[in-house]
């Protein structure tokens, strides 16, 4: 099993220029282990000036929270993937929750995304996860299927490699409420078999998939424990240097 151990974090829209400088450094200055993969999501403004305050040896990568599904073209606001790809930029970060919730971003507009991330040479990050009725409902495997199989599964097997999925459960994003172990195991495992079904064992097996929702130092390493759980995606408690770095350390 080749799949990697990452910790991501998502700053989100936090953090001034100067203060985002400071933060990445600290991570950078902090004992890591070596066996995780860090990447960093920090907002658009902050992606060059975070990039050449790391060095190449320290390992840590930065995503972008966000593309458009075009190159080029009159799309005021929007970032380009062509643009990251040529800033260097490894990694972005497509479907989390605040955008499908505050951008209205839907299954087919993710689709188009990923294609265009995956075709600059990007690697995407995915989240997708369920709101509280649907987890109430118990029917948290079925939306999560609907929301692979609308966004993800069209991209082609050789292409996987360069994906990452990430479960957010919405109920606990930012609410300090967090999957217990159980729930994020029931649900990684299944996804892991979604993955098994359409590509095949040994991209199922490679995959890493990652939870989010409220991931902190006292909980990281209980959830990160579970067998289909390969690292977290980290929103508030990535801002702090310490409880990242602590994180990070908690395979
Ligand atoms: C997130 O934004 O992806 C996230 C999981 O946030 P938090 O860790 O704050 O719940």
């Amino acid at each position: 099993m080749a799949r990697k151990f990452i910790v991501a974090g998502n700053w989100k829209m936090h953090t001034t220029i100067d203060e985002g400088i400071q933060l990445a450094t600290q991570i950078q200055e902090g004992q890591r282990n070596a066996n995780t993969t860090v990447i960093l999501g920090v907002p658009f403004t902050h992606l060059f000036p975070v990039k050449k305050k790391l060095k190449a040896a320290s390992k840590i990568h930065l995503a972008a929270q966000n593309c458009h599904y075009k190159n080029s073209g009159a799309f005021t606001g929007e970032v380009s993937p062509a643009t990251l790809a040529a800033l260097k930029i490894p990694y972005v970060i497509l479907g989390h929750s605040e955008r499908r919730l505050f951008n209205h971003e839907d299954d087919a507009l993710l689709a188009l995304k990923i294609q265009a991330a995956l075709e600059n040479g990007l690697k995407v990050i995915f989240c997708c996860g369920e709101p509280l009725e649907i987890r109430k409902a118990g029917d948290h495997v079925k939306f999560v299927q609907k929301q692979l199989e609308a966004s993800l599964f069209a991209v082609p097997a050789t292409d996987m490699k360069n994906i990452i999925i990430a479960y957010e459960p919405i109920w606990a994003i930012g609410t300090g409420e967090t999957a217990s172990p159980n729930q994020a195991q029931e649900i990684h495992l299944a996804i892991r078999n979604m993955l098994k079904k359409q590509y095949g064992k040994r991209i199922a097996d490679n995959t890493s998939i990652l939870y989010g929702g409220s991931v902190k130092s006292s909980n990281a390493k209980e959830i990160f424990g579970q067998p289909d759980v390969d690292g977290g995606l980290v929103g508030g408690a990535a801002l702090d240097s310490q409880e990242f770095l602590k994180i990070i350390n908690s395979q």
